[in-house]
């Protein structure tokens, strides 16, 4: 069906942070499938490992247990402050799922009868019902009402407007389960958050014994120069979910929980392919590569680069590019309101051959594998110089 506004662009093999179309050209990716191949196309280990598990198990169900899971459910946990993993396989159910723990929570911790979950304005959190009621965007909603109810919005970053949100929705008691929130925004421009403003949130969030839930699918597992973006911030959440980045191109996510807030019990969620072995293996693989090959540290090596890039870029070019902004591989190029939007720069960095994609009309998202090297960088911003320049 006609869900997306394709490009005449049909890619067919991958090799690293090269792709090549049908008619033999080359592009640099910084798109990565939207942060997505964490290790590039094609990469042999991956490559290797998989073909491994095919010899040897794809899927069973999770009746029984799979060892693949349970390694992966404990790399994530020794990697972070969580307890306990629900496995899916995409980033909109591992919402769902997180949704689902909070209306329990809501119901069993704080005895609630119609729970309410604080999302922000201009959020992104999945296409399917539960998930894109939680995106703070009216352009996603238009069409499908009505929306799933007990949702609330407030602008992100934004202390005050949260205060006087959370103050109204619990006048009168106990109302609100979660707060589910980005670390940093992609999806809605690349707007890395405040750790003043979560650090308030999070106080917020124990004294009313409320759930704070971070969405990682787009940053989490490596993509910010640590394993999950709320490392960058300084601020635990209870739960947060991730997806994207983890199992390298094999369609995997997963809800993570602390010990206090794991209320699942059997019967309560499930998934027929969610954490099988074939797709924990490819996820297996994905967080041992990061560490052989220390890509945490490359990638704020990385982001150090392309930002001097970058923002020199912009120094060169102020009435083409408004700001710089993002972390690690996730950047966002600011776009100023007189020149092209971010969709002409996108087009035009494909004629150069560079894959870039939009966050918004005024945002151009760079998110590569996070195997970028120094020297693609510097072929990434001389194309990315002539799309500017071109798009115009
Ligand atoms: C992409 C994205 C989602 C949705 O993930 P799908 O796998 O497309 O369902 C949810 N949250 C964030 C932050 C995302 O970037």
């Amino acid at each position: 069906m006609g869900t997306y506004g394709r490009y005449p662009l049909e890619l067919v093999r991958g090799k690293g942070v090269w792709l090549v179309d049908s008619q033999g050209r080359r592009y640099l990716d910084a798109v990565a499938g939207i942060a997505v191949c964490t290790l590039g196309h094609s990469d042999p280990v991956l490559r290797r490992a998989l073909c491994r598990q095919l010899g040897k198990l794809q899927h069973v169900s999770n009746l029984y247990r799979i060892p693949e899971q349970e390694a992966l459910a404990r790399a994530i946990c020794e990697r972070s402050g969580a307890d306990a993993v629900f496995f899916c396989n995409s980033g909109a159910e591992a919402n769902e799922a997180a949704i689902k723990l909070a209306r329990k929570h809501g119901h069993t911790v704080r005895g609630i009868e119609r729970p309410l979950i604080l999302t922000a304005e201009a959020s992104f959190h999945g296409r399917t019902l539960a998930a894109v009621t939680a995106t703070g965007q009216p352009k996603y909603h238009q069409g499908f009402e009505p929306m799933v109810e007990g949702f609330r919005y407030f602008p992100y970053n934004d202390t005050a407007a949260f205060e006087a949100l959370l103050a109204e929705c619990e006048a009168e008691g106990p109302r609100v389960a979660a707060v589910l929130l980005e670390p940093i925004q992609g999806e809605g421009g690349v707007i890395p958050g405040d750790p003043a403003f979560f650090r308030r949130v999070r106080e917020l969030c124990d004294q009313h014994q409320i759930l704070l839930i971070f969405d990682e699918v787009q940053i989490g597992v490596g993509r910010s120069g640590r394993w999950w973006g709320h490392q960058r911030l300084g601020v635990e959440p209870d739960a947060f979910t991730m997806a994207k980045g983890l199992g390298g191109g094999i369609p995997i996510g997963a809800l993570a929980v602390k010990s206090a807030v794991d209320h699942f019990r059997p019967g309560d969620h499930a998934s027929t392919f969610g954490g099988n072995p074939f797709a924990c293996r490819a996820a297996l693989t994905v967080i041992a590569e990061i560490e052989r090959r220390q890509l945490l540290g490359h990638v704020q090596a990385m982001e150090r680069l392309l930002v001097d890039q970058l923002l020199d870029l912009a120094s060169r070019h102020p009435g083409r590019i408004a700001a710089v902004r993002g972390w690690g591989l996730l950047q966002g190029v600011v776009l100023s309101e007189v020149g092209p939007t971010a969709a002409e720069v996108v087009k035009a960095a494909m004629a150069e051959g560079l894959l870039l994609v939009p966050a918004g009309p005024r945002v151009v998202r760079i998110v590569p594998p996070l195997v970028i090297r120094r020297r693609h960088l510097r072929k990434l911003i001389k194309r990315l110089e002539k799309a500017l320049i071109s798009a115009c």
